[in-house]
């Protein structure tokens, strides 16, 4: 398959491509985009052979539920069960990296839910994500735009790795902000709301904003949102956490990414971040660059605050790492 490219303006995104994509969407076809997080793999979340190619696209496990994208409350009202908490959060929040489980709608197929009767639904806070979102009046099931178990795609070269002949079209919207996924939040039962995966809106945020405590799930929870389940965001080499404070690894040929300097040791491949946010906006990107620089593993410092994206970055960072 021919994978057509567009390079598109995030302030002012050209309606002729806009109308391109809606086009493909429509018709069963897969298109990825940008948005705040990460880039998605979009396809009609409503239709489930379409939804099927994106399973296939990514070689991604059929029981991984697929976000939904919606552009307005109306449209995701048409989707879920709406209660009182949801309906906050939305007004509160959105469009923001922020994820909402609910009990779903029978017109979202089955392909699209992995078999359950909950969905997760969000608005993207892109430009060209809403506008791809209304043009084609459908929402859109959008995995991130990578292999499955590969570290996310935060731009148009990352996808083009992993998907260029796979799928019909890619927009290149440039460098997305966040650089890690959605926080994911099941708020099905309003006395009791999970913490289903920690990503680019805080807990604190959350968790002030509701008065409550995010509760942790059990196991029986954690079964129903298997993304938890898999070993993923990982370079093809070796990932290796190190704590600020303790002994450097003795390995050679490595690459260093993290906030604080590694001292005494030399590496010249090394990106080293302003902050926990820009860590998290340069993470990915940062693997992929040094597997393509054949380092021999990677090396990550373990951020240590607790505050902001943190609870995210060290989700992913810890899950790259898993053997
Ligand atoms: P991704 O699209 O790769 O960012 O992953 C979406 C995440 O949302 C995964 O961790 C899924 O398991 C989770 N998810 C999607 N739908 C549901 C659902 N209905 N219930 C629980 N978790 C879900
Ligand atoms: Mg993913």
């Amino acid at each position: 398959m021919t994978t057509i490219t567009a390079k598109i303006n995030k302030w002012n995104p050209d309606p002729e491509i806009i109308s391109k994509a809606a086009e493909i969407l429509n018709s069963g076809g897969l298109v990825a985009f940008p948005t705040e997080t990460v880039y998605g793999l979009g396809a009609n979340a409503l239709d489930s052979e379409a939804v099927r190619k994106i399973y296939l696209a990514k070689g991604r496990p059929s029981d991984n539920p697929l976000i939904l994208h919606v552009s307005s409350y109306e449209q995701a009202e048409d989707l879920v069960f709406m209660n009182d908490t949801a309906k906050f959060l939305i007004q509160k929040f959105w469009p923001a990296p922020l994820t909402l489980v609910l009990k779903a709608k029978s017109i979202i197929p089955l392909t699209t839910r992995g078999g359950l009767d909950t969905a997760a639904i969000r608005m993207p806070d892109n430009p060209i994500a809403l506008a791809l979102i209304e043009k084609s009046k459908i929402p859109i099931a959008a995995p991130s735009a990578n292999l499955s178990g590969r570290p996310s795609p935060t731009d148009f070269e990352s996808v083009f790795n992993d998907m260029n002949g796979k799928i019909e079209m890619i927009i290149d919207g440039g460098e997305t902000e966040t650089g890690i996924e959605s926080t994911v939040i099941d708020v099905t039962n309003p006395e009791k709301i999970l913490m289903l995966r920690p990503g680019g809106m805080s807990r604190e945020i959350i968790e002030e904003t509701l008065n409550t405590e995010l509760k942790i799930p059990d196991s029986f929870s954690k079964k129903r949102s298997p993304g938890t389940r898999y070993r993923h965001y990982a370079p093809n080499i070796p990932v290796i956490i190190w704590k600020k404070n303790t002994k450097f690894p003795d390995v050679k040929n490595f690459a260093y990414m993290g906030i604080n300097d590694v001292e005494n040791v030399e590496c010249e491949n090394k990106i080293l971040f302003d902050d926990v946010k820009n860590y998290a906006h340069g993470l990915f990107s940062g693997f992929r660059k040094f597997e393509c620089e054949k380092s021999s593993c990677i090396i990550v410092e373990w951020p240590q605050d607790n505050s902001g994206i943190s609870e995210g970055l060290r989700d992913r960072i810890s899950r790259a790492a898993e053997k």
